[in-house]
């Protein structure tokens, strides 16, 4: 979708700031981090949000974004420490990007419950 957002950033026509990419996921920095690290992990096919990953295709879809967050987490030193992955989803969650991504937030203690 060329008018998505993320979809140009996969495409690499938008810059930013790449943590690691696998064959169907890119983890990438947040442009205003919430937290002392805090990345974005997508699967690089479109889809806009987490409610519209059904059937195996989207199964799998979702498995291997989280798989991936926890990898980058991990190469990011997170283990010990922990981390928080959440996405939002519609507008009550607040979603401004309609391309369904992960927050991966680290670093610091994180505050229960979000907003
Ligand atoms: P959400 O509000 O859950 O949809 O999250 C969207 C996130 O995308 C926000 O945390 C933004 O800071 C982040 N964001 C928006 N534009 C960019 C960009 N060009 N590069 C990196 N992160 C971005
Ligand atoms: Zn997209």
């Amino acid at each position: 979708m060329s008018d998505c957002l993320f979809c140009r950033i996969v495409a690499g026509e938008i810059p930013a700031k790449i943590v690691r990419r696998s064959a169907d996921a890119v983890a990438f920095s947040d442009i205003n981090p919430q937290a002392p690290v805090h990345v974005l992990v997508i699967p690089t096919a479109h889809i806009a949000a987490v409610r519209a990953a059904g059937g195996p295709d989207g199964e799998r879809l979702l498995a291997r974004t989280l798989t991936f967050a926890a990898e980058v987490a991990r190469e990011l030193g997170l283990d010990g420490g922990g981390y928080r992955i959440v996405t939002n989803t519609g507008p009550d969650a607040g979603q401004s990007v309609d391309h369904l991504h992960f927050h991966l937030l680290g670093g610091r203690k994180l505050r229960w419950p979000p907003g």
